[in-house]
């Protein structure tokens, strides 16, 4: 996965023209943690698991990045997530860098309990090189607010009250108005930019998802809103279809309630695999990377791909899908309404001050349109495709912040 998220970074790295030494220094990680936790399971067993926090890049600011509980976790989903997060702050100018971590658990075996002091043990572990000035973790697949509560009293209990250590916690401890669907609601805007680029907007426009969690269900729900027809969604355990469209409201209730799209009856059953390439004018991947391969790239239907999830699409899908002429929102762009509201979160943490719903989605969208307009500018000036285009803006967001911080003995332009 880190090979592939490296990929991408040469691509725009050539159009730069950066030397060896510069991608280097921008691609080396600041720190790679890993540390073992061994807690008692509720029936006395001992749970035994591996926790990671890779903090790639603090050039423009403290790391930030979510927390991921899955047993796929390691340090290479770390390494290469923590990679993208550095790219995905400068895209949208939030004062921070890029990481990433989480624990090679599954949640959905284990007890709130269990879960409770596995979180405790992690944070214990890295409580000395996390912090509000140091590296801000925030939810990610298979966390929420109520880890991020834990984090934040763990942590609380080393440093003193603490609440700018983690963003995505409930509103009713210093969490902000609007994080929680901020995600899914910046996957919206910049889908709105993706159709407007085309001549179209959300109305009628039909849409395939993968992915029903944090992410998906909000994106669904704001699309639905607008006008977009939300035609076929899956999950990890199935999925469901219907032409005239699914009800989002309805499905939301009952994903909540069955953790599972499937079994829904406003809608025929389908297979989950088959949502890549379901006739769709848009697919919006909101689940795990990898999704879209070398296997099913060809078959896609959609003319527009919002890259919800990170790293859903290898670097050979991502050529198949170029010579297709599919527009492909990146993930370090599409989903990056989430650390924009985390960044609002942490500077009302730090002011002690509260803002409302209506300013925090106005500044969401502002920054959202803006950082999708200026990739597209970059985009056409140098005649690249968007995802290149988003990395040429934030390595050279990033390059220069990095490079002003120390000598060096060469001139570098970052164009
Ligand atoms: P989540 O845990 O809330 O939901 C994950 C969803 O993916 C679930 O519906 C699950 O069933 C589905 N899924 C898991 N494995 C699958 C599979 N093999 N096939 C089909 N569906 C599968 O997670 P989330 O927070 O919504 O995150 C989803 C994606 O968005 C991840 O890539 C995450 O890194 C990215 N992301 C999340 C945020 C955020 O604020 N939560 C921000 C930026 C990016």
């Amino acid at each position: 996965m880190l090979e592939a998220s490296h990929r991408y970074f040469h691509q725009a790295a050539d159009v730069l023209d950066l030397s060896p030494k510069v991608r280097e220094v921008l691609l080396t990680p600041n720190r790679v943690i890993k540390v073992d936790i061994v807690e008692e399971a509720d029936d006395g067993q001992l749970m035994h698991y591996t926790g990671f926090r890779v903090q790639h890049n603090s050039a423009r600011g403290p790391c930030k990045g979510g927390l991921r509980y899955h047993p796929t976790m390691d340090e290479d989903h770390a390494s290469a997530l923590a990679n993208l997060m550095t790219w995905k702050t400068a895209i949208v100018d939030v004062p921070f860098g890029g990481a990433k971590g989480g624990i090679d658990c599954d949640p959905s075996q284990m007890s709130r309990f269990e879960l409770e002091r596995v979180t405790r043990r992690f944070v214990d572990q890295c409580k000395e090189v996390i912090g509000p000035t140091i590296d801000i973790p925030a939810p990610d697949v298979n966390t929420n607010a109520d880890v991020m509560a834990w984090i934040m009293d763990e942590y609380s209990r080393y440093a003193g009250f603490s609440p700018g250590v983690v963003t995505g916690k409930p509103l009713h401890l210093f969490g902000s108005e609007g994080r929680d669907e901020a995600t899914g609601r910046g996957v919206m805007y910049a889908l709105e930019e993706a159709l407007r680029d085309c001549g179209k907007d959300l109305a009628g426009t039909t849409v395939a998802l993968q992915g029903f969690g944090n992410v998906g269900s909000h994106a669904a729900r704001m699309i639905a809103e607008r006008g977009g027809k939300i035609v076929a969604v899956a999950d990890h355990m199935g999925g469901v279809a219907n032409e005239a469209g699914l009800d989002v409201p309805s499905l939301v209730d009952y994903a909540a309630e069955h953790r599972t799209v499937a079994g829904f009856s406003g809608g025929d059953a389908i297979e989950g695999a088959s949502i890549i390439t379901w006739p769709a004018d848009v697919l919006i991947p909101a689940a795990l990377e990898d999704a879209i391969d070398a296997k099913n790239a060809g078959e896609v239907q959609a003319k527009i791909i919002v890259e919800a999830a990170n790293a859903p699409t290898t670097p050979e899908a991502d050529a198949i899908l170029k010579q297709k002429d599919v527009l492909i929102v990146p993930d370090i762009l599409a989903n990056a309404g989430g650390v924009t509201v985390s960044y609002f979160e942490w500077a009302q943490n730090i002011q002690q001050f509260r803002w409302e719903l209506d300013r925090v989605n106005a500044e969401l969208e502002k920054r959202m349109r803006r950082a999708y307009q200026s990739v597209r500018e970059i985009a056409e000036a140098k005649n690249t495709d968007l995802r290149t285009a988003a990395f040429v803006l934030a390595i050279q967001r990033v390059g220069r912040a990095a490079l002003s911080r120390r000598a060096v003995r060469e001139t570098i332009d970052f164009g």
